[in-house]
C-alpha cells in the first residue's frame, strides 16, 4: 500500500526537480500549439482509490492531442472487442514517427497501432454511429466520463488543425484505398482531429488513467465506464506504441505502460494503483514532452512501480 506522504513527496520533488527543466521546444506544425507558454508545468497522481495529489500549474488546460487515441481505443473496444481491434488496426510498435507514411508502405497499409496517427483515424471510423456528428458525441462523451469533466473542444485549436491537417488526410486517403478506413476518411479525419482538439487539464489527464488503472471504474465518479476485462489490451498498446518511436525506452527505464500528446501532456499508468499524468509544452525530437517524461518517471522511480520489477 502506497502511503500518502510518500505519494505527496514523490510529487513535489518530481515537480521541484524536473518541473523547469530546459530543452525541447513547443510542437509548431499546429500553429496554435506554438503559441502555448513553454513554461507551464504540472505534474499530479490519481489513485485506484480516487485520492488526488499535485504539484504546479495542475489547472491550465491543454491539448488532449494524441492521448484522445486512448478514449477512442477504449470506445471502439466497448463496441467490439479486442480481437477485432488486433485484426483491423493491430497491436504492434511501428517503430517510425506517429504520422509515418512509411510504416504504412512497409506493413501492407495495415496500421499496426490505435495510438498512431494512421490506426487512430481507423479506429475513429470504426466506432458505431450513424453520422460523423453522431460518433463526434460518443467520443467527447467516452473523454468526459473517463475524465469525470466537461472536457470540451477549443474551436480555436480545432480550426488551427482542420486548416493544415493536410499530412493526416493523406494518410486517411491511403488507409481507405487498401481497405483499412470503416468509414468516409474525410468524416474519419475531422472527426479525429476533432477528438484530438478537447482541453484538459492534469488532474482529469490522471483521472482518465486512473480509470483504465482500477478496470475501469473511474474512482471519481465511481461509474463503470469501461469493461474491465478490455483493460488490459488498452494498457499493452500503451506499452507498444504509447510513447511513439521511443515507447521501448520508456518500457525499458520506467516499466509502465505509457501515452503522450504533442500538447505537452504525459500519461502513464500503475496497473491496480494509480496513474500519474505531466504536463509541459516542450517536446523532444519523438513528440514526447520533455519535462513531463522526467517528471512522470521520477515519480515511478520513487513510488517503485516499474512492472518488470520482481
Ligand atoms: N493532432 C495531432 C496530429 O494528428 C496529434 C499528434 C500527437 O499528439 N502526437 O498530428
Amino acid at each position: 500500500m502506497l502511503e500518502h506522504d510518500a505519494i505527496q513527496s514523490a510529487v513535489n520533488d518530481a515537480y521541484h526537480s524536473f518541473g523547469q527543466e530546459t530543452g525541447g521546444k513547443n510542437a509548431d506544425y499546429i500553429p496554435f500549439l506554438a503559441g502555448v507558454d513553454p513554461s507551464l508545468s504540472g505534474l499530479a497522481v490519481v489513485t485506484a482509490k480516487g485520492d488526488i495529489f499535485t504539484a504546479g500549474d495542475t489547472a491550465y488546460r491543454f491539448a488532449i492531442e494524441s492521448i484522445s487515441k486512448v478514449c477512442t481505443l477504449a470506445l471502439a473496444l466497448e463496441d467490439f472487442d479486442p480481437q477485432t481491434i488486433q485484426q483491423k488496426i493491430g497491436a504492434d510498435p511501428t517503430g517510425l514517427p506517429f504520422n509515418s507514411v512509411m510504416a504504412l508502405e512497409l506493413h501492407g497499409d495495415k496500421p499496426l497501432s490505435p495510438l498512431v496517427n494512421a490506426g487512430a483515424m481507423a479506429t475513429t471510423s470504426l466506432v458505431k454511429a450513424s453520422s460523423a456528428e453522431e460518433r463526434w458525441q460518443r467520443i467527447l462523451k467516452m473523454q468526459q466520463r473517463l475524465t469525470s469533466s466537461q472536457v470540451a473542444i477549443s474551436d480555436e485549436l480545432n480550426q488551427s488543425e482542420q486548416t493544415t491537417n493536410f499530412h493526416n488526410k493523406g494518410i486517411a486517403w491511403l488507409l481507405y484505398s487498401a481497405g483499412f478506413m470503416y468509414s468516409d476518411p474525410m468524416e474519419a479525419c475531422d472527426v479525429y482531429t476533432r477528438q484530438c482538439s478537447t482541453l484538459l487539464n492534469t488532474v482529469e489527464l490522471a483521472t482518465l488513467g486512473a480509470t483504465i488503472a482500477s478496470g475501469g471504474r473511474n474512482p471519481v465518479t465511481n461509474e463503470q465506464v469501461l469493461t474491465a476485462a478490455n483493460c488490459p489490451a488498452i494498457l499493452a498498446e500503451m506499452t507498444m506504441e504509447g510513447m511513439y518511436d521511443s515507447s521501448g525506452d520508456w518500457a525499458y527505464t520506467v516499466g509502465l505502460p505509457g501515452k503522450s500528446g504533442v500538447g505537452g501532456g504525459i500519461l502513464t499508468i500503475a496497473p491496480g494503483k494509480l496513474a500519474i499524468a505531466a504536463f509541459s509544452p516542450p517536446l523532444d525530437p519523438v513528440g514526447n514532452s520533455v519535462r513531463g517524461q522526467k517528471m512522470a518517471a521520477a515519480v515511478a522511480q520513487a513510488l517503485k512501480l516499474n512492472l518488470y520489477q520482481c
